[in-house]
């Protein structure tokens, strides 16, 4: 075994791509978002970002695409530095064993979300950060674009409209969060930010780069949003457990790292003091997760033996 200052990271992602091709047309694009439906899904991508700074990607590492649940992670951790442990107080931070957008569980607990990665818990997020910002769509981009560097990050307000104009079991959760008394602004508000925010449109270059800023080497502030190692150390421990819909301990065993997935078929994971990594294919399998991405992060912390784990 090689040490990791002379590990070839270029060739091994070059290896990784070339060994999941087999699986590439495997799965199937979301399409319950009209504008996510015509996406070309035969697109792969993938970066990977040291904490020494050195940075390696394999084909369209480069190319924007929806980020969708990824960007309930930043919307999170914005939440965590204005409310601190208060707002475990709105939203719980147990695995839903559910899909990420079910009306059943969140009927049972009268509206209490499970975690803020579900749909209901990002929903109630919003609420908080639409209540606590003087303009909660400028923090936003403000955080993402500071905390992965690019400053053109932007909404997609085609793919946010798009899904407003589909979104029924979103607008359901919305409905059955504010009858429980669990969200305050008005249902439209909280729903049209919970959609922009999911339409961001970012590369794997930009998520590698952002998370890089979740190792844990050092707390950190962007954007006015500042995080302590405490609470960066407990918001991998949810992505660790809910970040990857009902499939986080298939996950948690085949690649043993935090992270976060979207339905756009991308997933940002990282690897705490080591590295952070994004990719992205369209393609995903029942349970919502990329089915490239799933193989190509198995088999960089196989071929690499660096995983939480
Ligand atoms: N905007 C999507 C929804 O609410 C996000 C889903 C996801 O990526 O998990 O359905």
């Amino acid at each position: 075994m090689k040490s990791k200052s002379e590990f070839d990271y270029r060739q091994l992602l070059e290896g990784i791509y070339y060994d999941i091709l087999p699986y590439s047309g495997d799965g199937e694009q979301a399409d319950y978002i009209p504008a996510l439906a015509r996406v070309n899904p035969d697109q792969f991508g993938m970066c990977l970002k040291l904490v020494d700074g050195r940075e390696f990607s394999v084909r369209q590492a480069d190319t924007p695409f929806s980020i969708q649940s990824i960007s309930k992670v930043f919307a999170l951790a914005m939440a965590m530095s204005l409310k601190g442990e208060s707002i475990w107080k709105r939203v719980g931070k147990e695995p839903s064993g559910t899909a990420f957008n079910s009306l059943v569980q969140l009927e049972s607990e009268r509206g209490f979300p499970r975690n803020p990665f579900i749909n209901a818990g990002a929903i109630v997020i919003a609420d908080v950060l639409l209540s606590s910002l003087p303009d909660a769509d400028s923090s936003f981009l403000s955080f993402v674009r500071s905390i992965c560097g690019n400053t053109s990050v932007s909404y997609d307000f085609e793919v946010a409209q798009s899904e407003r104009a589909s979104g029924f079991l979103n607008a359901a959760i919305a409905n059955l969060l504010k009858h429980h008394g669990r969200i305050s602004n008005d249902i439209e508000e909280v729903l049209g930010f919970y959609f922009r925010i999911c339409s961001v449109n970012m590369s794997c270059r930009d998520l590698a780069r952002a998370f890089l800023a979740f190792t844990n080497v050092k707390p950190f502030e962007y954007g006015g949003f500042s995080l302590t190692s405490s609470q960066i150390k407990r918001l991998n421990a949810v992505m660790q457990t809910c970040g990857f819909y009902d499939e986080a301990g298939e996950f948690s065993y085949l690649v043993g790292l935090p992270g976060k997935s979207g339905v756009g078929g991308g997933i940002v994971a990282d690897c705490p003091g080591r590295y952070s990594v994004a990719v992205w294919s369209p393609r995903l399998n029942g349970k919502g997760n990329s089915v490239l991405g799933m193989k190509a992060l198995e088999l960089l912390t196989t071929r690499t033996e660096e995983s939480i784990f």
